[in-house]
């Protein structure tokens, strides 16, 4: 695995939660030192890098972050797009044109998928998963072929595959069936399923009587409660560079999740193709280069930061809107700052202030 490509994180958290929490240098946000302990665990799961702290008893949160690290580690298999697993079996059903029985689980997320896409205007469009194939971005590594032909791009804009294509009925055993009136639907979660793996670990922290948390997955992260009796203090990281271009604070259950085209792409002739693909054109989406988003809803926050980088830099503010969607800050390829009214009170500018800040 890359790990020098992908030890990143979009989003950090001040050294006053614990320096030990970040795995990987220091954060820039200052903060004073906190008191009260912070249980932490690092795993690398979902091909990223995990970060998990819980305040409380360090015992029982020892025992609740192992409790969370399995369950980590069945969702990586289960939900893989390209390793063998339930969504692996179910995709190669799909594309036999069987139907395939799933677990409650997996129709729960492929149904959760499917109302966002639907809000999103299927620009989030987890049903890309031959398009993301063809582009090579279901890999651990980075790619540096040429892109893919253009015929073979356009046959699968015109068969234009869309979770509303997927049929998931409930059996009378019980099953859920999950069948695709389109050969085309292969299911890419790799836009959604960290979403609905921070939500379920912040119901399971809180279950357990922790309610101070954090949980950050490669930089989509979400909290709960507060920091020592303070506001968690985040930092989003710069698409242009390693710093961090904003810090945000947060308390009470809040997930702030990032997408951006700036740390996974394809190179070929000195030209970077990012791994967000617009379903319009079957090509990487390149106008806003990093979206965040803080929701109640990591899942759903999830869904809509990537359906904002495809947006691009004109439609945003009108698919945020239509998702329920108040705070964004969106980043453009110039480096200029589109916000929403909801969002720019919360965000303060770490370093030169960008050229461009537009609230909208
Ligand atoms: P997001 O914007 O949230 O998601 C972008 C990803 O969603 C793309 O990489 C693509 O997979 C998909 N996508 C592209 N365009 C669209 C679109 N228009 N609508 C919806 N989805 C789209 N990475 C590894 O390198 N190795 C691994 O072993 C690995 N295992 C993973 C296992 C699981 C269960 C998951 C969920 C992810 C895994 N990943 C792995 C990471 C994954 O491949 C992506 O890199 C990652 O999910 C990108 O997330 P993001 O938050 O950066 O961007
Ligand atoms: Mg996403």
């Amino acid at each position: 695995m890359s790990m020098s490509r992908r030890n990143f994180l979009k989003t950090t958290l001040g050294v006053g939660i614990g320096a030990g929490m970040l795995g990987l240098g220091a954060s820039l946000l200052p903060t004073t030192a906190a008191h009260a302990a912070l249980t932490t665990r690092e795993m690398y799961v979902f091909g990223t890098l995990v970060n998990l702290g819980a305040e409380g008893d360090a015992a029982h949160a020892q025992h609740t972050l192992d409790a969370i690290e399995q369950r980590f580690l069945l969702m990586n298999r289960d939900w893989h797009a390209w390793k063998a697993g339930e969504l692996s079996t179910l995709n190669a059903a799909l594309a036999d044109g069987r139907s395939m029985a799933v677990s409650d689980e997996l129709a729960s997320l492929l149904r959760g998928a499917r109302d966002a896409a639907q809000a999103s205007g299927d620009l989030f469009n987890p049903a890309l998963g031959k398009l993301i194939a063809l582009w090579d971005f279901q890999s651990d590594v980075q790619q540096r072929g040429e892109p893919p032909a253009a015929q073979e791009i356009a046959a699968l804009c015109t068969s234009a595959p869309r979770m509303s294509d997927l049929r998931i009925e409930p059996q009378k055993d019980g099953r859920q069936m999950v069948s695709s009136l389109n050969p085309d639907v292969r299911i890419d979660l790799g836009g959604y399923a960290k979403g609905v793996a921070l939500d379920w670990a912040l119901d399971h922290l809180a279950a357990e009587g922790l309610h101070n948390a954090v949980v950050n997955l490669g930089g989509n992260l979400a909290i709960a409660g507060q920091r020592d009796g303070r506001p968690w203090h985040i930092g989003v990281r710069h698409p242009q560079g390693e710093g961090v271009i904003a810090a945000i604070d947060a308390q009470g259950r809040e997930a702030i999740v990032t997408s951006g085209t700036y740390e996974r792409f394809r190179e070929w002739d000195g030209q970077r193709y990012p791994h967000i693909i617009d379903p319009r054109s079957g090509r990487p989406a390149t106008h806003v280069v990093s979206a965040t988003v803080i929701h109640a809803d990591a899942a759903w926050a999830d869904a809509a930061a990537t359906a904002l980088v495809v947006a691009g830099t004109q439609d945003w503010p009108e698919i945020a809107a239509r998702m329920g969607i108040t705070q964004v800050m969106v980043i453009d390829a110039e480096g200029g700052v589109g916000m929403t009214a909801v969002m720019a009170p919360r965000v303060s500018f770490v370093g030169a202030r960008p050229a461009r800040v537009d609230v909208v």
